[in-house]
């Protein structure tokens, strides 16, 4: 429609802008850190100033993290995709989900039993894994419980946001969900619009989630979001699937667009 042409054009624009601000930035980043570090390592433990560049330290890694996400965000998305199972993806991703999310939030994995396979670029399937457990993050900070799981659903009907219509078919679904703050319905209409972000400042980018419809749209998915007020959140993300053992004997399926070759 005009309105996702728009959004999309919108994309592209910021995208070109922030990429190379972003570039510039990082390598500015890179001089400050390298020099904290270079007066670290002259200091004494018990230096006084110590914490203070500890303090300086930590702030440029929140820096440096945002601007990974202004770059990821700008980069045209050539991804490479490849034939992977997400299940093992995400099981490889668990230590560095929980490091995310710290020690306060309980975090559970329910990962479908069959081999879930999907074409898609894995540092993207990451890449969308980490902006969503941020997310979630950040909306329990009072603790809670964070979860991810995985299916392989039929699909019937038209995920809620989408770029193209789908195929429908079989996806793989791929859920975060939170016991977090929620959003107002106000708030949901607004949340894949780039830099569109409730977070104080300096906190978000706004292009978690932008970058998550990014890549997921482009990989032929789309995405369900359901929320409540002082309850949570869900985002059910789907993918078309790749069939793990063609069978011969199943009867003829109209081709889809990804599922074959
Ligand atoms: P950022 O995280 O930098 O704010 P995002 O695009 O990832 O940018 O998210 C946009 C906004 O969507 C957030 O600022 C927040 O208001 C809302 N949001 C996203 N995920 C959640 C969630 N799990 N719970 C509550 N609000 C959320």
């Amino acid at each position: 429609s005009e309105k996702q042409l728009r959004q999309a054009q919108k994309m592209e624009a910021v995208g070109r802008l922030a990429g190379g601000l972003a570039h510039d930035f990082n390598n500015l980043l890179t001089v400050i850190m390298g020099h904290a570090q270079v007066l670290l390592n002259d200091m004494t433990t018990e230096h006084p100033f110590r914490n203070k560049i500890e303090e300086m330290q930590k702030a440029g890694d929140r820096a440096a993290t945002l601007i990974r996400q202004l770059l990821t965000f700008s980069r045209k998305q050539p991804s490479t995709p490849k034939v992977l199972s997400v299940n093992p993806l995400i099981t490889n991703f668990e230590t560095m989900m929980r490091r995310l999310i710290g020690e306060d939030l309980e975090l559970t994995l329910a990962l479908a039993p069959q081999d879930l396979r999907i074409s898609a670029d894995p540092a993207q399937i990451e890449q969308v894994l980490m902006n969503l457990v941020v997310n979630a993050r950040d909306a329990m900070p009072k603790g809670g419980r964070l979860r991810i799981e995985t299916s392989q659903v039929e699909l019937t009907r038209t995920p809620m946001y989408h770029a193209q219509l789908p195929a429908l078919g079989t996806f793989v679904k791929l859920s975060v969900s939170d016991t977090g703050v929620g959003m107002l319905p106000d708030t949901l209409t607004h949340i894949f619009e780039p830099f569109f972000t409730t977070k104080e400042e300096g906190k978000g980018t706004g292009l978690g989630l932008s970058t998550v419809f990014g890549i997921v749209t482009q990989s032929g998915g789309g995405l369900d979001v359901t929320s409540l007020i002082g309850q949570g959140s869900r985002f059910d993300v789907y993918f078309p699937a790749v069939r793990s053992h063609p069978d011969p004997t199943a009867p003829d399926q109209a081709p889809r667009s990804s599922n074959r070759g």
